[in-house]
């Protein structure tokens, strides 16, 4: 654990496995609610010092974690391999990923602008100012567990906030070479604080309760988001939450079903399908369904299960035999409901693979709303294919669910484009696009899948107050 710029051990720790061949990657300290409130008492600390820093000051430290990230990314992303099990390659996009967000925030933190606003009264004057809402907590996932750690800590810091993060607990590891890049730059002690925990709860109700948090920053499932929600409303804290998708993938019959195909694919299996953005519901037209269902089971026969590390392996492991069990459930639920297995739809436990959670890459076609999978998020590398005939069910379709992160749509019709992308109700829409996302845009979802955005601009807000000075002269 890192608190006030010291690196901790407990009596207690926990060991962190490779989900590609059960192998201990290492042990971290199994941190509790005390060292939580330790390390909330190191951010009040640092918090007046570090929010009246320049923002040039902050910046410039920024700045430096991220050209220190992209000079340790290989051994970073050989770590996120072990710790996570997503490709090699997989995981250097990954860092690539995450150090963009701490240039990006180095850049906003110089933009933090007020207003000057005309009053009706000839003697007044309205100034607003933009301030750091306080002491910030943050919990994040293990899917991206360098990237999501960066959208949160550098809005925090580029906006003059003091943060404790708590990573999941089967990827601390990553966590800890994030803060030691954070120590490296030289961000004083006590402005970045990190807790590990093998049981997140003691330390998230910490999080959630201490009267001197102003802000929460979570991205995790929806059950856990709603939960933190409502612990959090006690004290009035701000929320930003990034939880689950369940994205529809909509092909229309004016698009090139091959290369849609080709697209829902790459989407699809990116992190093995544990990604809240990936497609979840896959629409295609009638009239190009067999094309595109046939180039789509040419490249799902294509991936390559294996461990990250070996070239070969385009799809890594789930990350638990929890995973594998919730994944399976629902591929059986749709075939014993009369999906159409069109392959996949399995454990793999060949040679090596044994020893991982390994699930095959599957296609479902025939998949109707009685199905468990046309609900439910199913975070693996299952793709379940539906046919639909016209534009206005496929929409209605689209938007049928709580959930409201990603959607994606193919069309050469521009005039569809734009009804689609008006008409759906998700926060990220790709068009023809299978990776609308980057730190310079804004990333969240709509409904049940969260509240606030993270990158961009917006990203920075959530982490500010507005304060008015009304001035009479
Ligand atoms: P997933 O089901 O995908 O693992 P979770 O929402 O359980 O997603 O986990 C995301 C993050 O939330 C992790 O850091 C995890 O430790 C944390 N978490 C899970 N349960 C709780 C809880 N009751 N209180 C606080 N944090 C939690």
């Amino acid at each position: 654990m890192y608190i006030n710029g010291q690196w901790l051990q407990t009596a207690n720790r926990f060991a962190v496995f490779n989900p590609a061949n059960g192998k201990e990657v290492g042990q971290v300290p199994d941190g509790d609610a005390d060292d939580a409130r330790r390390a909330i008492d190191a951010a009040v600390a640092a918090f007046p010092g570090w929010a009246a820093a320049t923002a040039y000051e902050r910046s410039a430290k920024l700045y430096r974690a991220y050209e220190l990230m992209l000079a340790k990314r290989d051994d970073l992303a050989r770590l996120m391999t072990a710790e996570q099990g997503k490709p090699l390659r997989m995981a250097l996009a990954e860092v690539r990923y995450a150090a963009d967000f701490l240039l990006w925030f180095a850049e906003e933190a110089k933009r933090v602008y007020g207003e000057s606003i005309p009053s009706a009264r000839a003697d007044q004057r309205f100034l607003v100012r933009r301030e750091p809402v306080g002491v910030v907590c943050a919990i994040t996932p293990w899917n991206y567990p360098v990237s999501m750690i960066t959208r949160k800590v550098a809005p925090a810091l580029a906006a003059g906030c003091t943060i404790v993060l708590k990573p999941a607990e089967s990827t601390p590891l990553c966590a800890m070479a994030v803060f030691r890049i954070l120590e490296e730059a030289g961000i004083p002690a006590g402005v970045a604080n990190l807790v590990t925990a093998r049981d997140p709860q003691p330390v998230g109700e910490v999080f959630c309760t201490d009267p001197r948090v102003r802000k929460l920053s979570f991205t995790g499932s929806t059950e856990v988001g709603r939960a933190l929600y409502q612990s959090a409303a006690g004290q009035f804290k701000r929320v930003s939450l990034e939880l689950g998708g369940h994205a529809p993938f909509i092909v229309f019959d004016d698009a090139d079903p091959v290369h849609a195909a080709k697209g829902a694919a790459a989407v699809k299996f990116l992190n093995t399908g544990q990604a809240c953005i990936s497609p979840n519901r896959i629409f295609v037209q009638r009239s190009v369904a067999a094309p595109f269902l046939d180039t789509l089971r040419k490249r799902v026969e294509a991936q390559r299960a294996g461990d990250g590390l070996d070239e070969a392996s385009t799809v890594g492991p789930l990350f638990s035999q929890r995973a594998l069990d919730k994944v399976d459930a629902q591929v059986q639920d749709a075939v014993a409901l009369g999906a159409t297995l069109l392959s996949g739809g399995r454990r793999l436990t060949d040679g090596a693979l044994q020893q991982g959670f390994f699930y095959a890459p599957t296609l479902l076609a025939d998949v109707t709303p009685e199905m468990r999978i046309y609900r439910e998020e199913t975070f693996g590398p299952v793709a379940p294919v539906i046919v639909f005939d016209t534009e206005q069910q496929a929409l209605a379709m689209a938007n049928d669910t709580h959930y409201g992160l990603a959607a994606y749509v193919y069309t050469q019709n521009f005039a569809r484009a734009m009804r689609m992308f008006e008409g759906l109700h998700f926060g990220i829409v790709g068009i023809n696009d299978i990776n609308p996302t980057s730190a310079a845009a804004p990333f969240g979802g709509m409904k049940h899948s969260g509240l606030g955005r993270e990158g961009a601009r917006e990203g920075l807000e959530e982490y500010l107050e507005t304060k008015l000075g009304g001035f009479s002269i």
